[in-house]
């Protein structure tokens, strides 16, 4: 049986974000983009009326929500501003690894640590030679004693000049590609990490991207996350579990595209009529409804799937490139409908298209979801 209906829960959650996203994100996103600031007190105020760390269980003081409710509230976010949103959600993709995988212990302390108070953590695959080739990250660890020590640099990780902690892949042999990558879980003030450059972004400027230094970090035994060969597929689970909210955030942006174009083309008069009554325009305008309506369905089937116990990455795959790329159209035709308005910081839409991009290249690029859908249709 497929049901649309949203249950009176979900109703009320959607209800929450939005207004917050209308009260609290909306009227900052200008300025922290053009500053390239996290407004920190939003993260605070998101996270006070249970909008951050959404799928954390119930044991560890989390709200223990559905992937499809935390992908629903991530479109009502990133309609406001998906930079804010990126850095709100980069939370969950750090805590994931640890619901997959982590011990009763790594559970209590790190995920209690999210509930217990607003802080932010960052979870690191990418260098700066191995994004899209995650088997082939170079940052080592050695055993030394019962502990572990860490060298190498992490690159674009979200958060990572305010994260207190990290989840951090590295592998005990380069030559070993997936079968030798770990996890760790490292907490921010050990010796030797060190948050460095932040990154002077196209979009999505609100939301801290910043390069990681591990330099002889000492992690003790119990911050293994995941032993040497099980790094890899931690890695690609978690970034299953967690696509289906990049589409949602696509969603979110064009959702935003639209009714900034669907307002501007009822205003907005050329050749004595406005503009929406002219055919090639309403084109775009109907494009961006498809994109929009198709987006949805698929982040909510992949999220669906996540929540029933149905493993089907294809379907996650489906919805991170259809949503990314769709948004970036979508955001494309938005500066498009609002002409010399659309290319200028005084209307809202250049934005949108400036964080659009990002969707199509991190967790996965629009390339690697097509060759994980390709693989997967072809075996
Ligand atoms: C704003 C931002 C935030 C990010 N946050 C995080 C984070 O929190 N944590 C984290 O670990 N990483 C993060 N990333 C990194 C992100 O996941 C990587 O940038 C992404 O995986 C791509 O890797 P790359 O940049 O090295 O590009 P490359 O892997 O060098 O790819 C370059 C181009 O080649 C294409 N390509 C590569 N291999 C193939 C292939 N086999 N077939 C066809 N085409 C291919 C790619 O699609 C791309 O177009 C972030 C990145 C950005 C920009």
């Amino acid at each position: 049986m497929i049901d649309f209906e949203l249950s009176e829960e979900q109703k009320a959650l959607i209800d929450t974000a939005r207004r917050f996203t209308k009260e609290r994100i909306i009227p900052v996103a200008a300025q922290c983009d053009r500053d390239a600031r996290f407004p920190m007190d939003v993260f605070q105020g998101a996270w006070e009326i249970g909008l951050v760390n959404c799928t954390c269980p119930a044991e560890y003081g989390g709200a223990a929500l559905g992937e499809l409710e935390n992908a629903m509230m991530t479109e009502e976010l990133a309609y406001g501003c998906s930079g804010i949103q990126t850095s709100i959600l980069a939370n969950t993709l750090a805590l994931t690894p640890i619901k997959l995988a982590g011990t009763e212990e790594q559970k209590k302390k790190y995920l209690g640590m999210l509930t217990s108070e607003p802080v932010m953590v960052s979870y690191a695959t990418t260098e700066p030679g191995a994004g899209s080739d995650v088997a082939g990250l170079t940052t080592r660890f050695t055993q030394h004693g019962d502990d572990y020590v860490l060298n190498g640099q992490k690159c674009w990780i979200t958060n990572a000049s305010y994260a207190r902690w990290y989840v951090i892949f590295a592998t005990s042999d380069p030559a070993l590609r997936h079968k030798g990558i770990a996890a760790f879980i490292v907490d921010r003030d050990l010796p030797g990490v060190r948050p460095g450059k932040k990154e002077d972004k196209l979009g999505q400027r609100a939301s801290d991207t910043a390069v990681l230094h591990l330099d002889d970090v000492k992690v003790p035994k119990e911050n293994l996350l995941a032993p040497s060969g099980a790094g890899f597929k931690l890695a690609m689970e978690t970034f299953n579990q967690t696509r289906p909210d990049i589409a949602a955030s696509a969603a979110g942006v064009m959702r935003r595209a639209l009714d900034e174009s669907v307002a501007y083309a009822k205003e907005r008069k050329t050749f004595g009529v406005p503009i929406g009554q002219h055919q090639l325009v309403q084109a775009m305008i109907a494009d961006m409804g498809i994109k929009l309506e198709a987006t949805r369905l698929l982040y909510q089937k992949a999220a669906y799937n996540l929540d029933h116990g149905v493993r089907d990455a294809t379907v996650s795959a489906y919805a991170k490139c259809f949503g990314a790329d769709s948004a970036m159209q979508t955001t494309i035709d938005a500066v498009q409908i609002f002409g010399g308005n659309g290319y200028v910081k005084e209307y809202p839409v250049e934005k949108l298209m400036r964080d659009a991009k990002v969707l199509q290249i991190y967790e996965g690029t629009s390339q690697i979801q097509r060759l994980v859908i390709a693989r997967n249709l072809l075996a």
